[in-house]
């Protein structure tokens, strides 16, 4: 099934299995920059990596045959699928020995990876779900107005609007005060055309419950038609587009992508600058993967930040959970504690599920010198 959005990942993050290993497989299926034999040639490559692992496992003989079931079924499914596939990505989580089988089916390429862990793999989901913030485009000339979704790079018309406003007077058509009355008279149309626009909009945010507005409108009508706006829309306007109410589809959706990459970039770069000047005041922040694994584990951590895909070796305690750098043994429960092959992935998971929010910084910004992973903090330190 297509990749939706957070509640997919919640039920993939609270799966339990009672000490079953469970299975988690991203292919780059992106056919705008890889041959079908090339996403062929990788997908071999990670079962042949998975069978080799399976084989070196020194676990119980019902946890080998629950894996084993579990790459059986990830290669059933690509071998009936992958050559008509036209998603950019592709997930699959596998538990055989609790009948847990879940693809995704994403629409931006991960790195291949193949993961038999005792939770599902999710951190690359959650990135994805940033790049792709559910838009609502509002497209409004003086007689048509129209709406479209834009989310994880499709276009969906959401609804139109044509009213009847006559033409704007011809120069030198009328004269004098004639031509003034005809003019006001045309404006109350277009007036009207705004306002009716205007509760549409209104009517279709709360329903759908979009996050962000991209508005296209002439650059006269944008003082008309702005404070006719709902202030519940108008607080997620966060772009103006060129694009007009008779362009294609496609064309829309090429310039409502551009537009959110920018602001998504921007808006990184935001929080970096935040998140440094909270650290570098002494406010409530952190940095570096001790410190932020630290407050992590005692629940202190608000907004985990860190660039995508930095990834570090650590520890977790099997009985209470918390992360650690180095410590062989638990603080907290002087329980051992076992090697992680990446802690900022578990960070992330942990986060999540003591429902922080995770902002994953796509480009290289100054966050890197501050130890690439930082945490802004419920409470001052
Ligand atoms: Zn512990």
């Amino acid at each position: 099934m297509k990749f939706t959005g957070r509640a997919q990942i919640e039920s993939l993050t609270q799966f339990k299995t009672e000490n079953f290993p469970v299975t988690s497989l991203y292919l780059d299926t992106d056919k705008s920059r890889l041959l079908k034999k090339e996403i062929s040639v990788s997908l071999k490559q990670l079962l042949n990596e998975g069978k080799a692992r399976l084989e070196a496992m020194d676990v119980a003989r019902e946890k080998k045959e629950s894996l084993a079931l579990d790459l059986e079924k990830i290669s059933a499914f690509c071998a009936q699928n992958l050559g008509t596939f036209n998603h950019a990505g592709l997930a699959l989580f596998a538990c055989s020995r609790k009948g847990f089988w879940l693809p995704l089916f994403l629409p931006h390429g991960p790195r291949n990876r193949f993961v038999v862990d005792q939770n599902f793999y999710v951190r690359p989901l959650p990135a994805i779900l940033d790049k792709y913030r559910r838009v609502c485009v509002f497209l409004i000339s003086r007689r048509e107005a129209r709406w479209y979704e834009v989310f994880m790079g499709e276009i969906t018309p959401l609804g139109s609007l044509t009213s009847n406003v006559p033409s704007r007077v011809k120069k030198g058509g009328y004269e004098g005060n004639e031509s003034k009355r005809i003019e006001r008279h045309i404006e109350a149309h277009v007036l009207e055309h705004f306002k009716k626009a205007s509760r549409m909009m209104f009517d279709i945010f709360k329903k759908n419950h979009f996050e962000s507005l991209f508005l296209g409108c002439e650059d006269n009508s944008y003082p008309v038609l702005e404070p006719l706006l709902h202030a519940y829309v108008k607080d997620r306007l966060k772009g103006r587009m060129k694009a007009k109410p008779a362009d294609s589809a496609a064309a829309v959706l090429k310039e409502a992508g551009e537009l959110e990459s920018v602001l998504k970039t921007d808006e990184a770069s935001e929080v970096v600058r935040k998140l440094i000047a909270e650290l570098e005041r002494g406010g409530r922040a952190c940095s570096g993967v001790r410190e932020t694994l630290h407050r992590l584990n005692q629940f202190e951590v608000q907004t985990l930040v860190v660039t995508h895909n930095y990834s570090k070796e650590g520890r977790a305690c099997p009985n209470c959970k918390f992360l650690y750098l180095e410590d062989e043994i638990c603080p907290v429960c002087r329980r051992k504690t076992g090697h992680v092959a990446d802690v900022i992935d578990e960070a992330i998971e942990a986060a999540l599920k003591h429902k922080c929010a995770v902002k994953q910084i796509d480009a290289t910004t100054r966050l890197d010198r501050y130890g690439s992973v930082g945490a802004f903090l419920k409470y001052k330190m």
